[in-house]
């Protein structure tokens, strides 16, 4: 029996470090029943995942995780189920655009405080494969001795706020969802408590989101305690959204988090499965 549907993870086609061969291999290892690799802004490694997890027999939805302007806290959304093939290829070569005229804006940045490096050092530090974001110039930093840890890199200098941080969400939730939907796939809002909003503030966002035709809220995530879980959980059933989980697993990136972590119940991916279902006949 089918238990466990990890939805949330990145390989070195964004900012993960494993390839998805590996990723597929492990996730057969720690006992996971199905993936859904969500690269940031890139659907290509998804080919060579489906490759691996069919010779395993583990089961593999696509995925894709889109930043879509917010404030106060960030707003990441997962699509699923959608044509890798349909519109939203296309499209995400602008988001891939939106981090090339990024990057060099940090690197100016950093340059700036004194800390100069290239964006070739960048890639080749951090052994990157696809798209390069703030994890890879983290690394980059610890590497060159500038910060003692990558923790003190996006603390210091990275994390929204920070003297080098430079915006990159072009996109409203909108735009991310209906792209999504476009392409006959759901949208899902990621690690929802780092929206950073609470009580009414929260209810009237979710609500909206919701207007505007989100399909669901992940639920199981590192970022969210028990507590945090229940607190969506309410939130998804109030609003007619699906619940999913996922470990965000990104390889050493984040050393502390298991592929597989949470152990999100199998039973979401079928729900989800559903919705898909339900949209496309819309
Ligand atoms: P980017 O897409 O380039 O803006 O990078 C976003 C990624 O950076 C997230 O998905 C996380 O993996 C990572 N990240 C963001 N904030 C932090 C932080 N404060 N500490 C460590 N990693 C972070
Ligand atoms: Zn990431
Ligand atoms: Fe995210
Ligand atoms: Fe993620």
């Amino acid at each position: 029996m089918k238990t466990v549907a990890d939805l949330h993870m990145h390989t070195n086609h964004s900012d993960g470090t494993l390839n998805p061969t590996e990723l597929a291999r492990l996730a057969k290892a720690q006992g996971v029943d199905a993936v859904a690799l969500t690269d940031h802004d890139t659907v290509t490694g998804i080919e060579e995942l489906v490759e691996e997890t069919n010779r395993l027999g583990l089961e593999a939805i696509p995925g894709v995780e889109l930043s879509a302007k917010f404030f106060p806290g960030t707003l990441h959304i997962l699509g699923y189920g959608f044509d890798t093939k349909g519109p939203i290829r296309e499209k995400l070569v602008e988001f891939q655009k939106a981090r090339e005229e990024r990057n060099p804006k940090i690197l100016e940045r950093l340059k700036e405080l004194g800390m100069p490096m290239t964006l070739e050092e960048v890639r080749d530090i951090s052994n990157a494969h696809g798209q390069i974001g703030r994890p890879h110039i983290a690394e980059a930093l610890a590497a060159k001795g500038y910060v003692k840890s990558y923790e003190e890199a996006f603390n210091s200098y990275l994390t929204k706020g920070a003297s080098a941080y430079v915006p990159k969400a072009n996109w409203s939730a909108q735009e991310c969802i209906e792209l999504i939907h476009e392409s006959g796939g759901v949208a899902v809002v990621a690690h929802p408590v780092q929206m950073k909003l609470q009580g009414l503030e929260l209810r009237k966002k979710v609500s909206e989101l919701a207007e505007i035709g989100l399909d669901g809220l992940e639920v199981v995530h590192p970022d969210h305690n028990s507590e945090v879980q229940e607190l969506f959980n309410g939130l998804a059933g109030e609003f007619g959204l699906l619940t999913t989980g996922g470990s965000d697993f990104h390889g050493d990136h984040k050393p502390g988090i298991q592929l597989g972590q949470g152990r999100p119940p199998y039973v979401f991916l079928e729900k989800l499965r559903e919705r898909i279902k339900q949209n496309r006949k819309k």
